[in-house]
């Protein structure tokens, strides 16, 4: 991609008073736009990352076996009697029609998926069945003032899990839950698992990953060096004392909550009569797991953990782009002819090679504002060619987490660039 062709474009002032770090820089370097609170436009630098997330969940899910679909926003009001929950859901946006009915704006698909399980599980034969789909979600946040974290409108993975034993459901909600580890992991994301007390889904098991930042609601005590963690309002263990599983220091944190998984039992079953055949021809109330990841959410998650004064700092594996070409204007313009063809050959080189690249082109930039813009914008590794580096037959590499710069030939560059991409971040 080049710069000049991007419809969007950084703008350092925008949101400076903002209180949410996320939405300030994602505004800020061009990959959102607020439509009004909580509600936003995903612009094409957005885009990409939010595309690479969702990749890194549907492979992880997909490993687990689970089939992807995507079901509808728009949801009868029915369902919702169903589960009692048209009137004690709170952030439930409700429509009317031109017509009498009325309708829910998903905020989940409890509703939507149950039923339609009803029409394809019949007998112990058809289980487990498990499915997902990534969709938006609609939620009436009255507080909606932490940008892309909390949403009136976001994004969301959603797997729900149907099983004829309660020790099947407990044997693929222990998997679900090592592969939620690895997403996030996968994400760059340092994230802690919480067993929560479950809300309105009390007595049945149930997680919440939390991501550490100080951008968090949640206080939670984890530990410095595995994955456990315990939201503070409930700890049976305190700061300082040794972690129960691995036996290192515990800290007390804030945390962003990206992820959370729910062992259902027959709450939605039971509501919805979803039962199936046993072999021996009893029937039986199917049991259920819910499992969710607000991509969104995460994405803030990444940029509240993960950025410096002079902006974002995206891990590799959700970068819009891996690499970020800067060719700068020489004084006199055979040399920045020299500069540009330079630049151009490395971009088609790289491109030809299946090697994304961002180059930023714009011929009536200045270097300090495409320097800024690229620290902003955040991609991994900025590649730099001028005057001064054409002299040396060279390149300037720095990676954005990194301070100091160094050269690499023009004649090895597309093979360090290639051992970068590959090398895990
Ligand atoms: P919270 O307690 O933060 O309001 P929740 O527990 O109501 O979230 P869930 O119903 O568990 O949320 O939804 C699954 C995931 O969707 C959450 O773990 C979170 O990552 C994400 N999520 C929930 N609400 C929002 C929102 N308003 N904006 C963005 N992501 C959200
Ligand atoms: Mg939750």
């Amino acid at each position: 991609m080049r710069y000049s062709c991007l419809f969007s474009q950084t703008n350092k002032t925008a949101l400076h008073d903002t209180e949410s770090v996320n939405a300030r820089l994602l505004t800020q370097a061009g990959f959102v736009d607020q439509e009004m609170a909580g509600v936003y436009t995903w612009l094409p630098l957005g885009l990409s990352v939010m595309k690479n997330v969702e990749q890194i969940v549907r492979e992880e899910m997909n490993k687990l076996g689970a089939s992807e679909i995507f079901m509808p926003s728009l949801q009868p009001k029915e369902y919702w009697d169903i589960t009692n929950r048209w009137n004690n859901v709170d952030i439930l946006f409700k429509i009317q029609s031109q017509t009498e009915k009325q309708y829910a704006l998903g905020a989940s698909h409890e509703e939507v998926v149950t039923p339609l399980v009803q029409k394809f599980v019949h007998s112990y034969r058809d289980l487990p069945a498990v499915v997902y789909q990534i969709n938006t979600k609609f939620r009436d946040e009255l507080r909606a003032k932490s940008g892309v974290l909390r949403g009136r409108e976001f994004r969301m993975k959603d797997m729900y899990s149907f099983h004829a034993t309660q020790e099947d459901l407990t044997v693929f909600y222990e998997r679900v839950l090592r592969a939620y580890v690895d997403v996030f992991s996968r994400c760059g994301l340092n994230v802690k698992v919480v067993q929560a007390s479950g809300g309105i889904f009390t007595q049945n098991p149930s997680h919440e990953f939390q991501a550490i930042t100080s951008a968090g609601e949640d206080v939670i005590v984890a530990c410095e060096k595995c994955e456990f963690g315990q939201n503070s309002e409930v700890a049976t263990v305190q700061e300082n004392n040794a972690c129960p599983m691995c036996g290192a220091k515990l800290f007390k944190t804030k945390g962003v909550e990206v992820g959370n998984i729910f062992d259902l039992g027959t709450k939605y079953s039971d509501a919805f009569d979803l039962n199936f055949s046993t072999e021996d021809g009893q029937r039986k109330r199917v049991l259920m797991g819910c499992y969710g990841i607000g991509t969104t959410r995460l994405i803030g998650a990444i940029v509240e953990a993960s950025h410096d004064e002079k902006g974002i700092i995206w891990p590799k594996s959700v970068a819009p782009y891996p690499i970020h070409l800067v060719s700068l204007n020489a004084k006199d313009s055979v040399v920045t002819d020299q500069v540009y063809a330079t630049a151009s050959a490395l971009y088609d080189e790289c491109t030809s090679a299946g090697i994304e690249i961002f180059w930023d082109d714009r011929a009536d930039v200045s270097a300090g504002e495409k320097f800024a813009d690229a620290d902003l914008i955040g991609i991994p590794l900025r590649l730099v060619i001028s005057e001064r580096t054409l002299r040396e037959n060279a390149v300037e590499w720095k990676e954005r987490y990194l301070s100091e710069s160094k050269q690499v030939s023009l004649e090895n560059i597309r093979e360090e660039v290639e051992l970068f991409i590959h090398e895990p971040s």
